[in-house]
C-alpha cells in the first residue's frame, strides 16, 4: 500500500555549486524544525529533493502548508511513494488524479533519476497513460498546458506519484546567509521586512524599542506575538528589547520639537549597531519605505544613516503599503500590527515633524544632549527574551570590548 510522503523542491540552492551540500543540510534541519509538531520520520535528500515522510496516517497532508511557508522551498508535492511495480504505480496515478480536484485535459510527466529501471521515461508515460485513459474516459490527454500534471518519478528503488503540487515562498534556507539585526516595531511594515530578509537566508536578530517606563509594556507583547506568528517556518531565536521612553523624554526637552524624531532614531540606529556587533551580525534591517511617512524622505534617511557604519538594508524601500499590507496577510502578521500600541513611535511625537532635516541643524540638535552616555546607558540596560529555534545561535561567551557589556546584560521578564 502506496504511503503518503511530502516531496520539496528547491531552485537557488541547487545553483550554489560546491555550497550546495551544505545548503541542503540547513534547509533539511529549518523543514525539522519547523516540522516539530508533526510526526517526522525522516527527512532526506533523494536525487535533487528533500523527502519527508511521516510515521502517522494524515500527516503529509496537514504538514503540506507549513512547508511550503519556509524559505527555500521553492515547492512542495503531496506525494504517494510505491515500490517499483507498475500494478502499484498505476493505481497511485488514478487515486492522485481523482484526488486532484476539477480537471478536463491531463498529462504524464514521467522521470527516471537511476537508467537501471527497464522503462525509459517515454514507456512509462505510456504505461501510466493508458491505464488513466481507461480509468477517465471523458477526459483527454492534453500535452500543451493540461489542467493535471501526473508525475511519476523513479528514485532508487522507489517510485513517487504526485499531482497536488504548489509553489513554496522560494528563497533561500534561513542561516546560509548570516546574521542580521532588525527593528522591529509592532507596526506593519518592519514585521514584512524581517520576513523578507529571512527568505533571504538570513537570520534575524530583532531589536524593538519600547515606550517603557514612559508607556506601558503592550508593544513588547504584541512584537513577541509577532515573532510567533512567524513561526515555524522563519524562526527567531532571540527578541532585544531597549526601554527606550525616559531617554525619548530627555530628548525631547533638550532638542528642538521637528527635530526629535530624526534624534530618536538616531539613537535607535546606534544602540542597534552596538547590539550587531554583539552578536556579530552584518547588517541592520528597518522597514521604511521611501516617503511613506514624514521620516522616511531621502533627506532625513541621509540624516539617520550617518550614525552607523554597519550597512543599513530596507527591504522595503521601493514597495507600496498595499503590497506590503498584502504580504503581511499572507505570513499572519497583519492582524497583531492592527492592534495598536504605544511604542516609542508615539511617545513625545512632534506636531510638525521635519520632513527635510538640514544637516547642519541636525548635528547642532545631536550635540544638545549627551547620546554617547545615552547609547551607552541604553545597550547596558538593553533586554532580551530567547525563543530557541535552529538556526539563532547566542554570541560567543565574552571577551574583550564585549565583555563589560554582556556582564551587564539582564534577561527580560521570563515567559
Ligand atoms: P513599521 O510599520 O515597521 O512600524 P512605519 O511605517 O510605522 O514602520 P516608522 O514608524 O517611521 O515607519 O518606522 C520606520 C522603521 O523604523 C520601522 O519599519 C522599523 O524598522 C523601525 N522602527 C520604528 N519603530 C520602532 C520600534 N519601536 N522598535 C524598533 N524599530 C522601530
Ligand atoms: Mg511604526
Amino acid at each position: 500500500m502506496a504511503s503518503r510522503v511530502c516531496l520539496v523542491h528547491y531552485h537557488e540552492i541547487g545553483l550554489k555549486g560546491k555550497n550546495r551540500a551544505h545548503f541542503e543540510r540547513i534547509l533539511m534541519d529549518n523543514l525539522k524544525a519547523a516540522l516539530a509538531a508533526f510526526s517526522v520520520a525522516t527527512c532526506t535528500r533523494i536525487s535533487g529533493h528533500i523527502l519527508v515522510t511521516f510515521s502517522k496516517k494524515g500527516e503529509a497532508e496537514a504538514a503540506y502548508d507549513t512547508i511550503r511557508r519556509v524559505p527555500g522551498v521553492a515547492r512542495v508535492s503531496l506525494a504517494l511513494h510505491c515500490n517499483r511495480d507498475p500494478e502499484e504505480y498505476c493505481a497511485a496515478a488514478v487515486q492522485t488524479l481523482h484526488e486532484f480536484g476539477p480537471f478536463e485535459t491531463f498529462k504524464v510527466e514521467a522521470r527516471r533519476s537511476n537508467t537501471d529501471y527497464e522503462l525509459h521515461t517515454m514507456d512509462l508515460n505510456r504505461q501510466v497513460g493508458e491505464v488513466l485513459c481507461h480509468a477517465f474516459p471523458e477526459k483527454k490527454v492534453k500535452m500543451k498546458d493540461p489542467d493535471a500534471r501526473v508525475h511519476v518519478l523513479v528514485v532508487q528503488g522507489s517510485v513517487y506519484v504526485y499531482a497536488k503540487s504548489d509553489r513554496g515562498v522560494g528563497g533561500l534556507p534561513q542561516g546560509s546567509a548570516g546574521k542580521v539585526v532588525t527593528l522591529l516595531s509592532s507596526g506593519i511594515d518592519s514585521p514584512v521586512a524581517t520576513w523578507m530578509i529571512a527568505r533571504r537566508g538570513a537570520v534575524p536578530v530583532p531589536v524593538h524599542f519600547s515606550g517603557r517606563p514612559q508607556t506601558a509594556d503592550t508593544s513588547e507583547y504584541l512584537v513577541q506575538d509577532i515573532i510567533r506568528a512567524l513561526a515555524p517556518a522563519v524562526q527567531v531565536g532571540r527578541l532585544y528589547v531597549v526601554p527606550f521612553g525616559d531617554c525619548q523624554r530627555e530628548i525631547s526637552m533638550a532638542c528642538p520639537n521637528d527635530l526629535r524624531v530624526i534624534m530618536y532614531r538616531r539613537v535607535m540606529y546606534a544602540v542597534s549597531e552596538r547590539i550587531a556587533q554583539l552578536e556579530g551580525a552584518r547588517a541592520i534591517v528597518t522597514g521604511e519605505s521611501l516617503g511613506q511617512v514624514a521620516s522616511q524622505t531621502l533627506e532625513n534617511i541621509a540624516a539617520v544613516n550617518e550614525v552607523v557604519d554597519t550597512p543599513v538594508l530596507r527591504p522595503l524601500i521601493g514597495s507600496d503599503k498595499q503590497e506590503i499590507i498584502e504580504r503581511a496577510e499572507s505570513i499572519g502578521t497583519y492582524d497583531i500590527s492592527c492592534e495598536t500600541a504605544p511604542d516609542c513611535c508615539t511617545l513625545f511625537m512632534p506636531r510638525r515633524p521635519e520632513t527635510h532635516a538640514k544637516m547642519d541643524e541636525v548635528h547642532a540638535a545631536w550635540e544638545m544632549f549627551d547620546h554617547e552616555a545615552m547609547i551607552e546607558h541604553l545597550v547596558r540596560n538593553v533586554e532580551w527574551i530567547d525563543f530557541g529555534g535552529p538556526t539563532y545561535h547566542r554570541p560567543r561567551p565574552l571577551h574583550d570590548r564585549h565583555d563589560r557589556l554582556e556582564a551587564k546584560y539582564r534577561p527580560a521578564h521570563a515567559e
